[in-house]
């Protein structure tokens, strides 16, 4: 007959004179220590819309949607797909667009009811109706780029947007050179001005 091991005994006499180790979770909530990553959550008065955080998402969490008719760009964190990695606050250009909280009961039934959101203005070409980028990301770009801001028309006039009149011109049916340096142009339309301006 084997010998019951005495450590293991010593054990269960121990355990049912001593205070449990589980917490009493979730009739008491827990307090997370510092550095838990729990629920990632949008904070839409510091995110751009640039799009860094759905880039770098191992996961694929994060989608954005860019409606071009009201000029939105929508970005959804999915907390049911998330894996809570915290790529997405790491490579956050302004570091409080997205950031994760300590919340950890994340228990639902409904599944779609599980995001976060981010909804930003897009800033469409006047001229081809490409998508430029988020006004608020043009305007982040202009103060990081300091007075070289002046060397780039379409950030110069998103720091300036508050003048509201450029935004009330009619699409412009060619980036005339005239017209066309007061309009947010793509990339490549401010070069066909140029070359037409210059040539
Ligand atoms: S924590 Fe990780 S998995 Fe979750 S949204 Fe951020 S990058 Fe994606
Ligand atoms: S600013 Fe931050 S949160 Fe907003 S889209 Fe860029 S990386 Fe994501």
């Amino acid at each position: 007959m084997r010998l019951p091991k005495m450590r293991e005994i010593g054990e269960a006499l121990r355990s049912l004179f001593s205070r449990p180790y589980t917490t009493d979770f979730p009739f008491k909530p827990v307090v997370p220590p510092d550095g838990f990553r729990g629920k990632p959550q949008y904070y839409e008065n510091d995110c751009v819309g640039c799009l860094a955080c759905y880039e770098v998402c191992p996961a694929r969490a994060i989608d954005y949607v860019d409606d071009k008719e009201n000029r939105t760009r929508t970005l959804t964190h999915h907390q049911d797909i998330c894996i809570y990695c915290q790529q997405c606050e790491k490579a956050c250009i302004t570091e409080k667009g997205i950031v994760l909280t300590k919340e950890y009961d994340l228990a639902t039934y409904d599944r779609k009811a599980s995001v976060t959101q981010s909804k930003k203005e897009l800033v469409i070409c006047p001229h081809c109706g490409d998508i430029i980028g988020c006004l608020d990301h043009l305007r982040f770009l202009a103060k990081k780029v300091g007075h070289l801001l002046y060397a780039n028309p379409t950030l110069l006039l998103a720091r300036h947007r508050e003048l509201d009149a450029l935004e009330k011109q009619p699409p412009l049916e060619s980036p005339h050179p005239r017209s066309g340096h007061l309009k947010m142009l793509c990339p490549n339309c401010r070069r066909e001005m140029i070359l037409k301006e210059q040539w």
